[in-house]
C-alpha cells in the first residue's frame, strides 16, 4: 500500500479520528467484510486509505474491498480506479452501468437528483453486499457532511435530521458505517492531494443544480467560522447532547416526561 506516500502527521490526524469513530460508535468488529463505496472522490479514497492503515494495526481482523457504482457517463473512467487499486491489492468491483439513465427517467419536478442518484447508488450496493456476503458498508461521509445535512433538513425540510455513524440500512440486512464522522473536509482534501489518487467527477449535468442548496450551507457555515471557529464541531456534538425536554417533541414524549417530573 502507499501508506509513504502519506505526511505522517497526516496519517496520524486521519487514523487517530477514525480510530477514535471505531471505538465511539463500534464500528468495526472482529471479522467484518467491509465493502468501501468508492465512488472516486477524495472522500471515499481518504476513507478507504484510513481504513486500510488501520487494519495493519488494529488488534482485530477485519477484510476490505472496494465497490463503484458505475454511472454511465462517458467521463466517469472507473478503469484508473480499478488500476489504482490493483497496484494496492485492494479488490475492486465495479457494478452498475446505467444509474445517469434511470436518474434521467424516474426524476419528477422537485426532486433532488443527487439525492435520487443516490438512492439508486445505494441500493446496488446493498445488493451487492448481500450477495458477496459483506456485512458492513463503508461510506464516506465526513464531519461537515454531518453538520451541512442536519442544517439542509432544518432549513428546508422542517426537521431536525441528519446521518448516522452506524445504521442498520433500509433493506434490514445491510449495516452501514461512516468511519469518517470526526474527520473534516479539509482534511480528506489534504489527504487525496498527497496520495494522488485519481479523482473521478460524476461527468453529469444535474451536478451544478443539485449542488447549489449545500453550496450554499456551505458558504453559510464558512461564514459563521469566521466568528465561531468551532462551530462545525459544535454541531457535530450537538447531535449528540439533545435536550428532549427543552424542544417541541412529539406529543408522546411530553405525557412521559410530565409524568417523570411530577
Ligand atoms: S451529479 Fe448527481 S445525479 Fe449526476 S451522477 Fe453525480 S450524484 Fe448522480
Amino acid at each position: 500500500m502507499n501508506v509513504s506516500a502519506i505526511e505522517n502527521s497526516l496519517s496520524k490526524k486521519i487514523t487517530k479520528s477514525v480510530g477514535r469513530a471505531i471505538g465511539d460508535f463500534d464500528l468495526i468488529n472482529h471479522g467484518d467484510r467491509i465493502l468501501v463505496a468508492l465512488s472516486g472522490g477524495k472522500d471515499s479514497w481518504s476513507l478507504l486509505y484510513a481504513l486500510l492503515m488501520l487494519q495493519g494495526r488494529a488488534p482485530i481482523q477485519y477484510e476490505i474491498s472496494a465497490v463503484t457504482v458505475d454511472l454511465g457517463t462517458p467521463e466517469f473512467n472507473h478503469e484508473v480506479i480499478s488500476q489504482r487499486l490493483a497496484r494496492e491489492g485492494v479488490t475492486h468491483h465495479v457494478i452498475g452501468g446505467s444509474v445517469k439513465h434511470l436518474v434521467d427517467e424516474k426524476l419528477t419536478r422537485g426532486t433532488n437528483p443527487c439525492s435520487l442518484c443516490s438512492r439508486f447508488r445505494r441500493g446496488f450496493i446493498y445488493t451487492f453486499a448481500r450477495l458477496h456476503g459483506c456485512n458492513k458498508i463503508a461510506l464516506g461521509h465526513h464531519r461537515d457532511d454531518f453538520v451541512e445535512t442536519l442544517m439542509l433538513n432544518l432549513f428546508f425540510n422542517g426537521s431536525i435530521k441528519g446521518m448516522s455513524p452506524k445504521l442498520l440500512a433500509d433493506d434490514m440486512v445491510n449495516t452501514v458505517i461512516r468511519p469518517l464522522v470526526y474527520v473534516s473536509e479539509s482534511l480528506t482534501t489534504h489527504l487525496a492531494r498527497k496520495l494522488e489518487v485519481p479523482l473521478i467527477d460524476c461527468g453529469c449535468h444535474h451536478e451544478r443544480m443539485a449542488r447549489s442548496r449545500r453550496q450554499w450551507v456551505k458558504g453559510l457555515l464558512t461564514a459563521i467560522e469566521k466568528d465561531v471557529p468551532d462551530v462545525k464541531s459544535n454541531i457535530l456534538a450537538g447531535m449528540q447532547r439533545i435536550h428532549y425536554r427543552h424542544l417541541l417533541g412529539d406529543k408522546k414524549r411530553q405525557a412521559i416526561d410530565m409524568t417523570a417530573s411530577s
